[in-house]
C-alpha cells in the first residue's frame, strides 16, 4: 500500500488540554479540560488502499489502518504483532465476516470475540496496547469501571492475566442479565475483581465518578478507564468498516451504506472517521431504540435529555451519547471555546440546539431511524422467517434502520450485528420461539464458578477494597 500522510497528534475538543501523542491519549482517556481527544487532522487512505488491503488478513488490515493513528512510536512491526495477538482468539477465521440477509442487504458479524459483542474488537486490541506501552514505561494501571452489560465483560476479557493492570468492575447486584454477569464473574484471574454493588447502575456510575474525582486516590493507584471516550477504542473500530467496504465495494468506489445500532455514538463515529479518511461510504444510518435522543437531534437540530427507559436492547439505553461531542466539535468548525460553552449550557439546561446550517451538515452526514420493542421483536421474527437466522435485539434495530433508509439499488447496505443472539436469549425466544444456544466454547458458562465481592453502594467502601487489592497499594495497606 502507498504512503500514509504523517502520523496524527491529538487535541482536546474543549481546546484547553495539552496536545498529546497516541500513547498518552491511550493512557489518559478523558482530557484534563474535560474534553475528548481527537486527531488534529484526519489521515487520508492511500489511493491504492482498496486493492492493497483486499488480500490482507483482518489483523494485518487493522495494523495498516492503525498506522497513522498510532505512529510514530508504534511502528508497523509492533502493530502487526499486537493485532495478530488481539484477533487470534476470535472464533471465526474472517474475524468480522459478512452474511447476506436480503437483496444487497448484509450483516457485518461483530460477535465472534470472547464476549460475543462488538466491543471485543477494540478492547482486545486495547488490552495489548496498554500492556505494551506500560511495559515499555515500567508503569502499572488500575482500571475501574461501572457496567450494566457488555462493556464490563469485554474489558475484563481484554486485561485478564496481564501483569501490569488490575481491573475492578462494578455491576449492580441482581440487575445484570445472567449471561452478562457470568461472562464477568466466571473469569478467574488474580488481576480481575468483580464488585457486586447493592444498588442501581447509576449508583455504580456515581461511585466510579467519585473515585475519579478523588485526585489523591487517583494518583496513588494510577486510575484509568476503558470506556468509549478513549480514542484508541474508536481507532480499533475503524478497520471493520474498511474491511467490509473493501470486500463489498472492491476497487469500484461504489459507496457502501452502514446502519449502526447506536448508544454512546462510538461505533458510528468510527464509521464517520473511515469516511473522513476517504473510504467510499454514503450517509451513515443511526439505529435508535426508544431512547431516541440522537434520532430527535437529527430531526430537529436540538439535543434534549429525557429519562432512560429500559428496552430489549439495553446496551443502547443511554441518556446522553458521550462520543457525540466529537462530531459536534467538527460541526462547530473545531472551535474548542464554542464547544465548551455548548456543553456548559447542555449541562445546565439539559438541552442545546445547533444552527440551521450546522443541522444541515449533520443530516448530510447521518440519517436516523427509531425502533421500539414491538418493532424489534418483529424484525427478529422477519429475519428468522426469511433466512432462518437468529439476530439479537441490537442487530434488529440496525436491520430495521437499514431497510427503512438504505437504498439497495444504489450500493451495498450493511447492518452491524453488534451482539450474538445468545447474549439476549429471552427477546430472541419471544420473537421466534427458538432459544439461541451459546457457542460450544461457552456452553458450560452456567456451570462455571463465579467470583464477585458484594459491597454497599458507598464510594468509601469501594476505595478501601481497591487499596487493599490493587498491586500498586496492597502491600502498603
Ligand atoms: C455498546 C453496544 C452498542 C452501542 O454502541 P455505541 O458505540 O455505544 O454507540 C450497540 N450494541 C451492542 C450489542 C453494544 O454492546
Amino acid at each position: 500500500m502507498g504512503i500514509w500522510s504523517a502520523p496524527v497528534n491529538y487535541i482536546s475538543t474543549r481546546g484547553a488540554a495539552p496536545r498529546l501523542g497516541f500513547e498518552d491519549v491511550l493512557l489518559t482517556g478523558l482530557a484534563r479540560d474535560g474534553g475528548l481527544y481527537v486527531p488534529d487532522a484526519w489521515p487520508s487512505l492511500p489511493a491504492d488502499a482498496p486493492a492493497a488491503l483486499a488480500g490482507l488478513s483482518y489483523a494485518d488490515l487493522t495494523a495498516r489502518v492503525l498506522e497513522p493513528f498510532a505512529g510514530p512510536t508504534l511502528g508497523p512491526a509492533v502493530l502487526g504483532d499486537l493485532t495478530r495477538k488481539a484477533y487470534a482468539p476470535f472464533h471465526h477465521a474472517a474475524v468480522a465476516p459478512l452474511g447476506q440477509i436480503d437483496r444487497n442487504l448484509w450483516l457485518l458479524e461483530l460477535f465472534h470475540g470472547p464476549t460475543l459483542a462488538f466491543k471485543d474488537y477494540a478492547l482486545q486490541l486495547l488490552g495489548g496496547l496498554f500492556d505494551h506501552v506500560l511495559a515499555k514505561r515500567g508503569e502499572r494501571l488500575t482500571i475501574v469501571g461501572a457496567t450494566s452489560g457488555d462493556t464490563g465483560s469485554a474489558a475484563i476479557e481484554a486485561v485478564r492475566g496481564r501483569d501490569n493492570i488490575d481491573i475492578f468492575m462494578l455491576h449492580p447486584h441482581g440487575r445484570v442479565s445472567d449471561v452478562q454477569r457470568r461472562q464477568m464473574t466466571t473469569v478467574d484471574a488474580a488481576n480481575v475483581f468483580n464488585i457486586a454493588i447493592d444498588g442501581t447502575f447509576d449508583d455504580c456510575q456515581d461511585i466510579v465518578k467519585a473515585l475519579f474525582g478523588d485526585l489523591g486516590f487517583r494518583d496513588r493507584v494510577h486510575l484509568s478507564a476503558v470506556n468509549s471516550i478513549n480514542f484508541a477504542r474508536i481507532a480499533g473500530q475503524i478497520a471493520y468498516y474498511v474491511a467490509a467496504a473493501t470486500a463489498l465495494g472492491g476497487g469500484t468506489g461504489r459507496p457502501v451504506t452502514f446502519a449502526v445500532p447506536t448508544g454512546n455514538f462510538g461505533n458510528v463515529f468510527a464509521a464517520h472517521v473511515a469516511r473522513a479518511m476517504g473510504l467510499p461510504v454514503g450517509r451513515l444510518i443511526i439505529g435508535s431504540n426508544a431512547n431516541d435522543i440522537l434520532h430527535r437531534f437529527f430531526k430537529s437540530g436540538a439535543m434534549e435529555t429525557r429519562a432512560v427507559v429500559p428496552t430489549l436492547s439495553p446496551s443502547m439505553d443511554i441518556q446522553i451519547s458521550s462520543n457525540f461531542e466529537r462530531l459536534l466539535f467538527d460541526l462547530l468548525d473545531r472551535d474548542g471555546a464554542a464547544l465548551t460553552q455548548v456543553m456548559a449550557d447542555f449541562r445546565a439546561a439539559g438541552t442545546f440546539a445547533v444552527s440551521p446550517a450546522q443541522h444541515d451538515r449533520a443530516t448530510t452526514l447521518f440519517a436516523s431511524h427509531r425502533l421500539d420493542d414491538a418493532g424489534t421483536l418483529a424484525e427478529i421474527a422477519r429475519v428468522h422467517g426469511d433466512t432462518g437466522r437468529l439476530i439479537d435485539p441490537h442487530t434488529a434495530v440496525a436491520v430495521a434502520a437499514a431497510r427503512a433508509l438504505g437504498d439497495p439499488a444504489a450500493g451495498p447496505v450493511v447492518a452491524l450485528a453488534s451482539a450474538h443472539p445468545a447474549k439476549f436469549p429471552d427477546a430472541v425466544k419471544q420473537a421466534t420461539g427458538v432459544h439461541p444456544d451459546l457457542p460450544p466454547w461457552l456452553a458450560d458458562l452456567h456451570e462455571r464458578p463465579e467470583h464477585a465481592t458484594p459491597l454497599p453502594a458507598d464510594a468509601g467502601a469501594v476505595r478501601t477494597f481497591i487499596l487493599a487489592h490493587a498491586a500498586l497499594t496492597r502491600s502498603a495497606a
